[in-house]
């Protein structure tokens, strides 16, 4: 079904605002937003994930940035926090399952959401890549491709 992303991500941004008071989640967009053909639930999923995952891993009142960049043929998700960020050596195991980074300390989880989202974002034929520097912040990149 065709979405128009802009709408689709204020309102993801709402809904995630509410389970975070400590939080702020700033998005912001380029000025045209394309109506797209996309799987709403697959990307309600993916994005969920990142952006729970930016606010999880940050100290309180830290800012989670969500950007959105498209063109025609492909879009793009930017989600950065300034949170605990993720030891090199850990990086390439993010997406295996089970796998949790060694300084996540007392912070809880099961360290499939990831892995989950890997394969979701293969199935269709999507990217996703990691930058990250311990203590200073994480940036997510999830790139579609857009069938036109
Ligand atoms: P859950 O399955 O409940 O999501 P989880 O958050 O531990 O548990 P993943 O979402 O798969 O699992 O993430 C895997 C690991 O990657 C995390 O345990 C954490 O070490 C690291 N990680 C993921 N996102 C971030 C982030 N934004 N900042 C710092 N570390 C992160
Ligand atoms: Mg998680």
């Amino acid at each position: 079904t065709m979405i128009n992303l802009e709408d689709f991500c204020l309102s993801l941004v709402e809904e995630l605002q509410i389970t975070t008071n400590n939080h702020i989640i700033a998005f912001c967009s380029q000025a045209q937003s394309p109506n797209v053909c996309l799987d709403k639930k697959l990307l309600r999923h993916i994005l969920t994930n990142l952006i729970s995952n930016a606010i999880k891993y940050s100290p309180q009142g830290g800012t989670v940035h969500f950007e959105l960049v498209c063109d025609r043929t492909t879009v793009v998700f930017y989600i950065q926090d300034q949170g605990i960020g993720i030891p090199e050596v850990d990086q390439t195991q993010l997406f295996h399952s089970f796998f949790r980074a060694s300084n996540v300390g007392t912070i809880s989880g099961t360290g499939l959401g990831l892995a989950i989202v890997k394969k979701s974002v293969d199935l269709h034929s999507g990217k996703i890549a990691v930058e990250s520097k311990l203590g200073v912040g994480t940036k997510f990149t999830l790139t579609l491709p857009l069938n036109n």
